[in-house]
């Protein structure tokens, strides 16, 4: 767990970008395949209740320990494993204006209307929050929301230069709370899933726990809210 990944996602300027911070990680030397998973296909199979081999497309392992951070798309791995972790995607559409000098020097943010100026003057405009499945395709009903709601603040963004704009998927759960910990019907198989609006912010602290865990073998007490079994747990005796 002492990654790049990790180092990646402590730099404070990366934090709010999420275009670059996935950029930074591609352009990481690929010098550990548990860093840089380019797995396009992930099958468990099982013998004594664990995982016993991963097939990505290229290649197998037969895994001590496999860890699920796959997202929104963690739910068909609880269905092909038969233990429950419903996860949606929520799609969400941002922009960035080129600008030398932004009309925001700090960033705002009133409702769903965003407005983030990044160091090289650039303004990162948001946001949308779309239950659209795993639709990525930026729409133009979703840049129309952002615009009125952020000229609506600060009329001068209507005047700026679009650099780009582009969608992405938020992984959410029912209770919006992450999956963290030791999948229940499993001896190996731990996942980190389901961090919906925050899992850039989140990336460091659920790192280090999630390794404290593996290191002790057992989940550490912070984590307890986040126990991918809570969804089925036994409602508690008054
Ligand atoms: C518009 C927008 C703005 C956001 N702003 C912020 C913010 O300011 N701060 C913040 O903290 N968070 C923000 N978020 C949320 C943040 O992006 C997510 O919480 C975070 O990306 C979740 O990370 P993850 O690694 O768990 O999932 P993902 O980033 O979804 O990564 C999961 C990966 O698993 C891969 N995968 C799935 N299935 C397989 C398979 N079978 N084999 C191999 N790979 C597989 C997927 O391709 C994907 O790359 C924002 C999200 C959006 C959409």
């Amino acid at each position: 767990m002492k990654s790049r990944t990790l180092e990646a996602a402590w730099e404070p300027a990366l934090v709010s970008r999420p275009p670059s911070f996935i950029e930074s990680i591609r352009a990481t030397p690929k010098t550990n395949e548990a860093v840089l998973p380019y797995v396009w296909m992930v099958l468990g199979s099982f013998a004594l209740a664990a995982i016993v081999t991963v097939h990505t497309l290229q290649t197998s392992y037969q895994p001590g320990t496999v860890i699920l951070t796959t997202g929104a798309w963690t739910g068909l791995f609880g269905e092909q494993v038969g233990w429950p972790l419903p996860t949606r995607a929520v799609k969400g559409q941002l922009l960035l204006a080129d600008c030398r000098v932004s009309p925001v020097r700090t960033p705002l943010h009133a409702g769903d209307a965003l407005l983030v100026p990044w160091p090289d003057g650039r303004l990162l405009l948001g946001v949308t929050i779309e239950e659209a499945g795993f639709d990525t395709q930026v729409r133009l009903e979703g840049l129309r929301q952002i615009l009125q709601r952020t000229t609506e603040l600060v009329p001068a963004v209507a005047d700026l230069p679009l650099h780009r704009a582009w969608a992405g998927l938020r992984p959410a759960t029912p209770d919006e709370l992450p999956y963290v910990g030791l999948v229940p019907s499993l001896k190996n198989l731990w996942v980190s899933a389901g961090h919906f609006r925050k899992g850039i912010l989140l990336a460091p602290i659920c790192a280090r726990l999630l390794a404290q865990s593996l290191g002790d073998g057992t989940l550490v007490p912070e984590l307890s809210p986040f126990n991918p079994g809570r969804q089925t747990a036994p409602a508690p005796v008054s």
